[in-house]
């Protein structure tokens, strides 16, 4: 059974249709990552999935269960975790603060240890009694993805991690999101820097004003050209 299936979902801003009838289907364990140009619609699948859209249709299961009516925080406490593309961390409070908060909201799921997260991630070890606001981006990041990693999620969402984000610092991410994925954690990543994202998955869809485009493996997709030069050029 698949961990998260997605059968002909749309969602719409008011008025606005933005997905049209988009199928996604993940399996336990997977890394699959969500690709599209700027504005495709890659954010407003990820808020589909987590219930933040204002209006969704169609069917969306979540370890066979029916979650398309859940609301946020019933989606949330079944353990998906999105990392936003704005980083969601407390500017005031220090790393240590933050990671404390986020094991604290941990409703319904027994967090992981606030250690574990400083062997992931060193160098938030090294910035433990820095304040959010002090951080760079890429160590903003770093914790935005611990923050969601300490609640031990089934199904980790990351929107564009590397957006903004120096070449060096990417590379530094690249490296802690390797061992995250190798962790018993589902993860289903949008980026534009597409070498970053066949890097890290194994599956790909691609999407293209609001609904599939194509689907298949990192390695078919690395073979073709031209669906990168059609879909996924800047532009
Ligand atoms: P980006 O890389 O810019 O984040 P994206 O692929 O994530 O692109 P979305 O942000 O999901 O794309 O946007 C999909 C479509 O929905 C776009 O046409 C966008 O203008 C529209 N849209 C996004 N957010 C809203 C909103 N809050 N209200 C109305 N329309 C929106």
């Amino acid at each position: 059974m698949s961990l998260l299936e997605l059968s002909d979902v749309n969602g719409f801003y008011g008025n606005s249709h933005v997905l049209f009838d988009l199928n996604i289907d993940i399996e336990h364990n997977e890394v699959v990552t969500l690709l599209g140009r700027n504005g495709a619609g890659k954010t407003t699948t990820l808020r589909t999935i987590t219930g933040t859209i204002p209006r969704r249709e169609g069917g969306i299961t979540f370890d066979g269960d029916d979650i398309s009516e859940e609301s946020v925080d019933q989606i949330s406490n079944r353990g998906i975790k999105l990392v936003p593309e704005a980083r969601r961390i407390f500017p005031t409070l220090t790393v240590h603060e933050n990671m404390q908060v986020a094991r604290d909201m941990s409703k319904g799921r027994e967090p992981r240890p606030v250690e574990e997260m400083y062997e992931v991630f060193p160098i938030l070890d090294e910035l433990r009694e820095n304040r959010g606001r002090n951080l760079s981006g890429g160590e903003q990041q770093m914790l935005s993805v611990a923050r969601a990693l300490i609640q031990s999620p089934d199904l980790l969402l990351l929107d564009e991690p590397t957006e903004g984000l120096a070449p060096v610092i990417v590379d530094d991410l690249y490296d802690v999101l390797s061992e995250v994925v190798e962790q018993d954690v589902t993860v289903l990543i949008t980026e534009q820097n597409v070498d970053f994202a066949l890097d890290l998955a194994e599956r790909a869809y691609i999407i293209d004003k609001g609904a599939n485009a194509w689907e298949g493996t990192v390695d078919e997709l690395e073979q073709r050209q031209d669906l990168l030069d059609e879909y996924l050029s800047v532009g």
